[in-house]
């Protein structure tokens, strides 16, 4: 059965035949790009004039994790301390309350400890890096003579692992909740890290599994280090489970965060005079690379600061990945400038989040050292040939790709609307690329995903403008329609 989209606009990101206004679809693969002038479609979409891209993929979120917010208590990063409690007390009851998007000044465990000294309390930093716990909390995990409750990676970490676990069935809603949202945003594919939080390796891959036919999405899931035995005992091949389901790099933190003043930096931070911190030992470290290595997979390292990230480029150089595999490199937020010569050797994928340059600057740059010299520097690593991959990172940021569109390309903060460095701006068209070509990299399925072209994947993004040709559109531009494997997915409401 054919299918034919018709009356469109769409940039295929195919140099060989740019712009189309019909695209014919058969078995789920795009069959014929243009009018034909024999073959008739049993079904015809009429796309309106629409701006048709190739589906759009978000290169780094937690998907789960993004379902979990759109469930939980949000305290959405509100510093109006009174406010917060009362919307605790509201939300209190039995057996815990849990609560996300918190900021750590001004509550500490004494305030939480007069709404509850029995029902433990958790907020959640809107950073994921830490938490603010009351005494009851604190019993349950060990520390009972904490001065404060605020509470920073393991121990935040050790406190979130004593919520008591979902279910299956919650966890598979939780990702169709996420699932639905990200295809009403255009997006028809996301590389998420999830396999270690909820219910573990087997359990919560299930979950997707289950999520995925109620839901059709293109899941990339990356393996959680902790769960490297797991993935290796379940007998599962790397990569490739069905149509809907990758499994990716193993999943490792080479340090934090800027907001908890972990990312390990080579100036130390302005107040506190620390540089941040690794998250292993040098020993550790080498070990557990070396451990992936042998089951010849690759590694997917959360690295934010500039010291950290040298010195990966030079674990990876020491221990490189298996021929035609690549790493990848999640966030690389700053940079030295003599990091980018060994970069440039490596087989290299940069998972940026182009919104984070939009919401954490100026904040960041009054924490990290003023001789910091690559803040959020993508063209740079354009220019150094490094692959790019545009993603939300999730539920740290809305994934609306057309607002990290907005952030690679024009670079203003969403605090102050300066622009800041402006000559790491990348043009519209590479910003859209990141998130069709780029984040289809890492899937290893380049030749039939990222563009539009014949024997390619039917996932399509339609746009009611067309911000490539009139840029001035981006701000006021809304997702009509989304495709996945010819199906229509989201569709926008007349009302
Ligand atoms: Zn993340």
């Amino acid at each position: 059965m054919k299918t034919r989209y018709y009356h469109g606009q769409f940039y295929t990101l195919n140099e060989s035949q740019p712009t189309v206004d019909e695209v014919w679809v058969e078995d789920g693969k795009i069959i014929h790009l243009g009018h034909h002038p024999i073959w008739r479609a049993q079904r015809s979409i009429d796309v309106h004039g629409w701006m048709g891209l190739p589906g759009f993929v978000d290169a780094h979120l937690h998907i789960l994790g993004y379902g979990e917010k759109l469930t939980l208590l949000q305290l959405n990063k509100s510093t109006d301390k009174n406010a917060i409690l009362k919307k605790i007390q509201q939300h209190l009851k039995s057996p815990f309350l849990y609560a996300q998007g918190h900021l750590e000044q001004n509550i500490t465990k004494i305030d939480l400890d007069r709404l509850s000294s029995t029902i433990p309390i958790l907020l959640r930093h809107a950073d994921y890096h830490g938490a603010t716990v009351n005494q009851a909390l604190l019993n349950r995990i060990g520390l009972h003579h904490h001065p404060t409750g605020i509470l920073h990676e393991a121990e935040a970490m050790a406190a979130v692992q004593s919520i008591p676990k979902y279910s299956k069935s919650e966890l598979t809603m939780m990702i169709v909740k996420a699932i639905k949202t990200l295809q009403a945003f255009g997006i028809t594919g996301g590389h998420s890290d999830d396999l270690f939080y909820f219910n573990g390796f087997k359990e919560t891959l299930e979950a997707f599994e289950d999520a995925l036919k109620i839901a059709p999405f293109r899941a990339h899931l990356l393996i959680h280090h902790l769960e490297l035995t797991h993935f290796l005992e379940s007998k599962r091949p790397w990569l490739n489970q069905n149509p809907y389901l990758q499994l990716g790099a193993i999943k490792t933190f080479y340090d934090g965060t800027i907001s908890s003043q972990t990312a390990w930096m080579s100036q130390p931070y302005q107040h506190s005079k620390q540089f941040g911190e690794r998250q292993f030992s040098l020993q550790d470290w080498e070990a557990l690379l070396v451990r992936i290595r042998q089951a010849g997979l690759p590694i997917a390292i959360h690295t934010i600061g500039d010291q950290a990230l040298d010195e990966v480029a030079d674990w990876l150089t020491k221990h490189p990945v298996k021929a035609g595999l690549h790493d990848r490199i999640i966030h690389a937020s700053f940079a030295k400038l003599s990091t980018l010569n060994k970069l440039k050797k490596l087989p290299l994928i940069f998972d940026i989040q182009p919104q984070f340059m939009s919401s954490d600057l100026p904040w960041a740059l009054a924490m990290i050292s003023p001789k910091t010299e690559l803040i959020y520097p993508w063209k740079h690593y354009q220019q150094s040939q490094l692959v790019l991959c545009g993603s939300s990172d999730a539920p740290v940021e809305i994934p609306n790709p057309l607002l990290g569109i907005k952030a690679a390309s024009l670079r203003i903060s969403d605090h102050n609307q300066q622009v800041y460095q402006p000559e790491e701006k990348l043009t519209m068209l590479d910003a859209v690329k990141l998130y069709t070509i780029g984040a289809n990299t890492p899937t290893y399925d380049l030749a039939h995903r990222g563009t539009l072209q014949v024997g390619n994947l039917a996932d399509f993004t339609f746009f009611d403008q067309d911000f490539l040709k009139d840029e001035k559109k981006l701000a006021s531009t809304s997702v009509m329609m989304t495709i996945i494997d010819n199906q229509i997915v989201y569709q926008k409401s007349n009302h």
